[in-house]
């Protein structure tokens, strides 16, 4: 008899499962709570779709922290290399950008994921959309529906449901206490790529909210990332603090504030300041001065005005500047929160599933992307996880049912 496969969450975990199932003897169904697919997918689309990285791959792995040893397989079993043939197979040619990341050439999601639905329709997938999961009756899935509760039977379940950020999109995490009440173990769900609350004066935020700090190195624990970030109305995000989220994120969770360091002129040796600020100071300002001998932006001087001792900005000692400038403290205080962040840290811990990542509360019911409790920075990495655990577990459903 023909088996029922049931994929609950229509975005790219799930629909990777369901292109590879569907490509084998069982009958396969998604559920998608909104009314179209890959939502989040779409909009990582605005950002180019940066779908993978090409660094070697044991570099790559090392991107999942203390789950790089379970990434290991997965990544082997579906490479960047192999994703980027699969884009291609949909009529998406990808690129290596010159930070190493992938891409593909339209620098959009849409083309790739109309071609893939098409393709899971030619495949006769069935389609079940505005199908929100509510859990289990006894064995059977129940949605809500527009036409009120439905329940439904499946050989094979995969839970496909995402984290919980940018919970517009679809994901919202409500998963996490039907789990739970199966006696699944789910990490709590945590912000991960996020920004950060800082104290700003109101005349520093009304003057520099979504203005970028380029060019400079910040450093956590002896994590060092080099490149820009923005100032928001409470806070900073971009890039370079997104890659050190989850140090900050642990280290306020532990101790309540996090001391972020930035080098705001890593071009600078503390010797060539002290060069250039020997030059007479004379009528000039201490901003002008510093614009003029240092290059220093106008975000960098409004941060040295933001120091505990900015009363005394004018009168500040070559010494004191030196230090502000290359060791600045910045305090954070909290994390954005959940709904404003890339992705999500935390979910259904590696213990509660087996090596096909089946629930071991739950047999036949399989979980797959972002819902499984790791985290990995931006660059890609988050992209190719999620398709390659939704391969990963299609594969093993193929083998095992
Ligand atoms: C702004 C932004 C930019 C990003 N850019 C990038 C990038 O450039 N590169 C990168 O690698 N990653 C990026 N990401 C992250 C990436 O998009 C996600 O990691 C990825 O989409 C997660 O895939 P998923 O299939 O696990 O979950 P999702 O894509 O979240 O899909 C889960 C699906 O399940 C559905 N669902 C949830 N609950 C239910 C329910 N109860 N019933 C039915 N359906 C349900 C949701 O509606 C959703 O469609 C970005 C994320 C954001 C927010």
């Amino acid at each position: 008899m023909i088996k029922k496969i049931a994929i609950i969450g229509g975005g790219p975990s799930g629909l990777m499962a369901a292109d590879i199932l569907s490509a084998n003897r069982y009958k396969v169904t998604i559920y998608e709570r909104k009314p179209t697919f890959g939502r989040k997918f779409l909009m990582a689309g605005r950002g180019g779709l940066n779908i993978s990285h090409s660094e070697d791959l044991h570099n790559f792995v090392k991107k999942y922290g203390t789950k790089s040893f379970i990434f290991k397989e997965i990544i082997d079993n579906f490479s960047p290399q192999n994703l980027r043939d699969w884009c291609e197979g949909l009529g998406e040619k990808t690129f290596i950008g010159s930070s190493g990341r992938i891409f593909p050439e339209s620098f959009k999601a849409s083309p790739l994921l109309r071609a893939w639905i098409s393709r899971l329709e030619k495949k006769n997938v069935v389609f079940k959309l505005n199908h929100d999961w509510q859990g289990w009756n006894q064995n059977n899935l129940i949605f809500n529906t527009k036409y009120g509760e439905i329940f439904t039977h499946a050989d094979v379940t995969l839970l496909s449901l995402g984290g919980a950020s940018w919970p517009k999109l679809g994901s919202d995490g409500s998963w996490v206490n039907i789990l739970r009440k199966q006696g699944v173990v789910v990490a709590p769900l945590r912000p991960s790529n996020c920004g950060f609350v800082t104290e700003w004066s109101d005349i520093f935020s009304k003057r520099f909210e979504g203005k970028s700090l380029k060019s400079v190195i910040l450093s956590f624990k002896g994590k060092k990332m080099r490149g820009e970030f923005v100032i928001t109305k409470n806070g900073v995000e971009g890039n370079t603090i997104y890659a050190l989220s989850s140090l900050l994120r642990e280290e306020i969770s532990a101790n309540g504030s996090a001391q972020l360091t930035i080098d705001l002129k890593p071009d600078f040796s503390v010797e060539e300041i002290k060069k250039r600020l020997q030059k007479p100071k004379l009528k000039l300002s201490m901003s002008n001065y510093l614009r003029k001998t240092l290059n220093l932006s106008n975000v960098a001087i409004g941060l040295l005005m933001e120091l505990p001792n900015r009363k005394n900005f004018n009168n500040f000692t070559p010494e004191s500047i030196i230090y502000a400038i290359k060791f600045y403290t910045l305090n954070l205080h909290k994390p954005f929160t959940l709904d404003r962040a890339i992705s999500t840290a935390g979910g259904v811990t590696f213990n509660s599933i087996d090596e096909n990542f089946m629930l071991i509360n739950k047999p036949n019911v399989f979980i797959a992307g972002e819902m499984l409790d790791w985290e990995a920075p931006t660059g890609g990495y988050l992209l190719q996880a999620c398709i390659a655990t939704g391969a990963y577990v299609a594969n093993t459903i193929i083998k095992k049912i």
